[in-house]
């Protein structure tokens, strides 16, 4: 379980967050949408403990930036960041060592084929595409098995294949009692996945949408983000449903 609360952060005069609350159960997927700059990168760089912010943020009851809430949190963050002479076998053994996993050799070679990467082993970080970089990159944060795993703009780059097959890995993760959140700008990619929408702008949440509420108002989450972040003061959250589905 993810639980930020009231969660501030300022580069200098810029607010890029500004008094951010969410909660995302064990077994739920959460999403971030906002247009650039709303401040989705930022909560996230929050929540994995690389920034100094305001407020308050636990994992699963632990302070995030404690080393046993460290262990229990897996990252693919927007831009992969890969070790140049590193190969793709290496950069899996080096995380491995790093979280000091044991009986991981399945479940990585599971990942490496999954992601296509498996006759890529012994290519440097240097040598992959973008696309490959970024299926690594994925692979990394899900070989620990974490119980909070966050993923900034995960599908950007991914051919039909690996979208297919990170959605289906989102959906086992959810399956598993994983805690899940995710941003991202392709909505259409998400519809069917996600149970809570935060829509940020301005680095606040603007709506929090819950699953049931699509159901129920054959609305589409496309239709919903354009009405708040590019609609009038008439198309405020609180007019589109009853305050427990979407809160402004
Ligand atoms: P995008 O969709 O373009 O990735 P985002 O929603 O992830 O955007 P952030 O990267 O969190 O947005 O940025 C939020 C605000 O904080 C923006 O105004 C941005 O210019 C500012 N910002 C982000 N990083 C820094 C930084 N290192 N120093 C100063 N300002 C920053």
């Amino acid at each position: 379980m993810l639980n930020v609360t009231h969660v501030t952060k300022k580069y200098h005069k810029v607010v890029a967050n500004e008094d951010i609350n969410l909660t995302i159960e064990d077994g739920k997927i959460g999403i971030l949408l906002g247009p650039n700059g709303a401040g989705k990168s930022t909560i996230i760089k929050c929540i994995m403990g690389f920034l100094k912010y305001q407020g308050e943020i636990q994992v699963e009851g632990l302070f995030n930036k404690s080393v046993e809430a460290k262990k229990i949190m897996g990252y693919v963050p927007e831009i992969p960041s890969l070790y140049p002479n590193l190969t793709v076998d290496e950069h899996m053994e080096f995380i491995a060592r790093a979280y000091k996993l044991k009986d991981y050799q399945a479940y990585k070679d599971e990942l490496l084929t999954r992601f296509d990467l498996d006759d890529k082993r012994k290519k440097f970080g240097d040598e992959l595409s973008k696309g490959m970089q970024q299926k690594l990159s994925i692979c990394c944060g899900l070989l620990p098995r974490p119980k909070l795993v966050i993923f900034d703009e995960p599908m950007i780059g991914l051919d039909p294949h690996a979208i297919k097959e990170l959605k289906l890995v989102l959906k086992e993760l959810r399956d598993r009692g994983c805690t899940v959140l995710l941003s991202t700008h392709m909505i259409d990619s998400i519809e069917e996945l996600w149970d809570t929408t935060y829509i940020m702008q301005k680095g606040r949440i603007a709506a929090v949408v819950q699953k049931e509420y699509i159901s129920e108002t054959g609305k589409s989450l496309e239709d919903i983000f354009f009405e708040i972040t590019e609609g009038g003061a008439e198309n405020e959250p609180e007019s589109q449903a009853p305050e427990s589905e979407v809160q402004g």
